[in-house]
């Protein structure tokens, strides 16, 4: 069966699924969007994605053309239509077609797409030996240029980090503010665990606060981890007992070497297990 995509109000088979080259997303990567889950045909977290989605929306004055219970069930619809269970789910809302100027007044209609697949971004084995990264030379976007907290379609900086890391052989690139603190990497945020405490970099580190960064954050503190979120340098990576990241595609996947020093003892650590068992049950639960 074809994968079925929502496009504007309607649900066209996946090769038919299209924008026009006057949207202002395709032109300018003008508009936001989600990567959500679904577990055991329960979407994750939905009320959180589409609120920051909606929140997304406003910080860039582009007004969803529904309301967020509407866009919860069009998302459930989409999943369902497509007889998944396990799946990860796209929500783009774009400016919609415009003129080739950057004004977004002549996008009278925002373009609303929901995709439905799935997806496995890290093969197994890296789950069980733990990643390599290093550190780019390409700094987070400022939240005074553009506010790392909105998911917006403008990925350039973080792809700019990506391609550093392809071309040194790593899969994730980790990402410096321009006070040369750690934000994050370039799809997931960061954590490291050090005596037992576990911290992150805060919110004024300049990065996207993710769904499963608060779900890890809760999870540790249920089990009696205390959760520091601060500046976090290089210096406090490399000592670090463990490090690990997370997000809605990648999960929880344990780092075992940055910048050529291996963590702990390169091997994704006991915090970094125990978290992910948590994670696993709680996403069925
Ligand atoms: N940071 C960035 C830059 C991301 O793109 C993402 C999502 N892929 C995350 C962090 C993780 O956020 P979430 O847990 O909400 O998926």
């Amino acid at each position: 069966m074809s994968v079925k995509v929502y496009v504007d109000g309607n649900f066209v088979p996946k090769e038919e699924a299209c924008v026009s080259v006057f949207d202002h997303g395709f032109l300018y990567g003008d508009g936001v969007f989600e990567g959500i889950r679904a577990y055991s045909g329960k979407v994750f977290k939905l009320e959180e994605h589409v609120r920051r989605l909606y929140d997304s929306g406003k910080a860039i004055m582009l007004t969803v053309p529904m309301s967020e219970k509407e866009m919860a069930d069009k998302i459930n619809e989409t999943v369902k239509l497509n007889s998944l269970k396990d799946a990860y789910i796209r929500v783009v809302v774009s400016r919609g077609k415009g003129d080739l100027g950057l004004d977004p007044r002549k996008c009278p209609k925002p373009s609303v797409i929901i995709i439905a697949d799935t997806i496995q971004l890290y093969p197994k084995e890296l789950y069980d030996k733990g990643l390599e990264i290093i550190t780019g030379a390409t700094n987070r976007i400022p939240n005074e240029c553009l506010s790392p907290r909105i998911k917006s379609l403008n990925y350039l900086n973080n792809i700019m980090a990506k391609i550093e890391g392809i071309n040194a052989g790593v899969v994730e690139v980790l990402m410096l503010n321009q006070n040369g603190y750690i934000s994050e990497c370039t799809g997931d945020n960061i954590f490291c665990v050090r005596d037992g405490k576990l911290m992150t970099p805060s919110e004024c580190s300049g990065i996207l606060l993710g769904i499963t960064r608060a779900t890890v954050m809760e999870l540790a503190r249920k089990q009696g981890i205390d959760v520091v979120e601060t500046n976090l340098n290089r210096y406090d990576l490399y000592v670090a007992d463990e490090v690990f990241l997370t997000g809605t595609a990648a999960e929880i996947i344990g780092v075992t070497k940055i910048d050529g020093r291996v963590i702990g003892d390169g091997r994704p650590g006991k915090v970094t297990k125990q978290l992910k068992a948590a994670f696993d049950k709680y996403v069925r639960a």
